[in-house]
């Protein structure tokens, strides 16, 4: 069912990415981690929803690729109109699920954004760890935000940055790409998580391949954003 929403405020997250947020339509239900198809002046693509259902507004969050879609979404304004299709896919927590590790390449935060801004307005206590890889330190989406859940839900963060000279002084941030045997390091109890993989399909494939050289991937769920191919 498409639905024609409004479009109610827009933000700039970093230099290069962007949110905007629409009306709520009525009877529009979806989870933490969903997805939809957002339709601006007759272009569309598929977004991540990157806010809570919770939230009485929409919210979509895009990376500037200078495409004539990103173009039409960094130049929206209020009060203009978007056709949004949904929700799809199932890349959303179960309930029974109190031990898990998100994998995130850039633009994929957008669902578990989602999803962790949904447990911290639930006030849930499942024990979450976040590892979040970027190119650069200063092009982080949702860095501020995420620090705030940090220190209100039970949620590590550790970043892996790509564009580093030099190793920071600060345990939570690695040198260059998301890498497993990093990760299981800092997580020893990685056996016992649900796993969440999230990121452009380059990326999600590589972590696959390496938790599969190291067991199995029975409780790995994964997301691709598909449609870049220069990374995300
Ligand atoms: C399930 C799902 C969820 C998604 N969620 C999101 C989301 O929340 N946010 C989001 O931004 N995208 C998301 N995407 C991807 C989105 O649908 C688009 O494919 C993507 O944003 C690229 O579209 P575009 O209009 O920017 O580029 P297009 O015109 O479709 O393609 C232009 C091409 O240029 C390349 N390119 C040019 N410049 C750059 C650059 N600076 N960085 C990277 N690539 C570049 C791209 O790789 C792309 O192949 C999702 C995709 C799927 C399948």
């Amino acid at each position: 069912m498409e639905y024609s929403c409004s479009v109610i405020e827009t933000i700039a997250r970093t230099l290069s990415v962007k949110s905007i947020r629409t009306e709520k339509p009525e009877g529009f239900k979806f989870k933490a981690g969903q997805f939809a198809k957002i339709k601006i002046n007759g272009d569309s693509k598929y977004l991540s929803i990157s806010s809570s259902p919770l939230r009485n507004y929409l919210e979509f969050t895009k990376r500037d690729t200078q495409s004539n879609f990103s173009r039409k979404f960094f130049n929206i304004k209020a009060d203009e109109k978007v056709v949004i299709e949904g929700p799809f896919g199932n890349f959303f927590l179960q309930d029974n699920e109190n031990k898990i590790a998100f994998i995130v390449g850039g633009i994929g935060i957008t669902p578990v954004f989602s999803i962790l801004e949904d447990a911290f307005l639930k006030l849930e206590t499942r024990d979450f760890s976040l590892f979040y890889g970027n190119k650069f330190l200063d092009d982080i989406p949702f860095q501020k935000e995420l620090s705030f859940f940090q220190s209100q839900l039970n949620l590590k963060i550790f970043y892996f940055i790509e564009d580093l000279a030099n190793t920071p002084d600060d345990k939570q941030i690695f040198c260059g790409i998301l890498d497993f045997n990093k990760i299981r390091i800092c997580l020893t109890d990685i056996n016992e998580r649900k796993i969440y993989v999230c990121g452009p399909p380059s990326m999600v494939d590589t972590i696959i391949s390496q938790i599969k050289i190291i067991g199995t991937i029975e409780n790995v769920k994964t997301e691709k954003i598909f449609g870049y191919t220069k990374g995300a």
